[in-house]
């Protein structure tokens, strides 16, 4: 995988993490001044928990990706990108298009999986 173009790929992906990001902090919550009126619809109330706890979710997840992608970005300039974090091989290019942030060989990643570490 050509250096150039997994940074264009990852540059890709952190720019749709943000606007997922965006997209999560626009949803989020009620202005504080109708607060005190939803308080007074306990039925309202279970969804809207539900849909916090979906946000943080979101949130996590969003967050994990971002440090996902920012490693790979800093195996590109260290020059360890695209190589597997066992053995060092190099990972395939269809597997690196398909997710830039690998940083093991299908047979690692595979055996990762198995064992349950990742
Ligand atoms: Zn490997």
């Amino acid at each position: 995988m050509d250096p150039e173009r997994a940074k264009k790929l990852l540059t890709a992906q952190l720019a749709e993490l943000d606007e997922r990001e965006q997209r999560v902090r626009r949803d989020q919550g009620q202005p504080p001044e109708q607060q005190g009126m939803l308080s007074q619809h306990p039925a309202d109330y279970g969804s809207d928990l539900t849909d916090e706890m979906e946000r943080e979710l979101m949130r996590k997840k969003i967050s994990w990706e971002r440090q996902q992608i920012n490693g790979a970005l800093r195996r590109i300039a260290t020059g360890t990108y695209g190589r597997c974090r066992v053995d060092g091989k190099p990972i395939d290019d269809e597997r690196l298009e398909a997710q830039p942030t690998a940083e093991l060989c299908l047979r690692h990643q595979l055996e990762a999986e198995r064992s349950g570490v990742r």
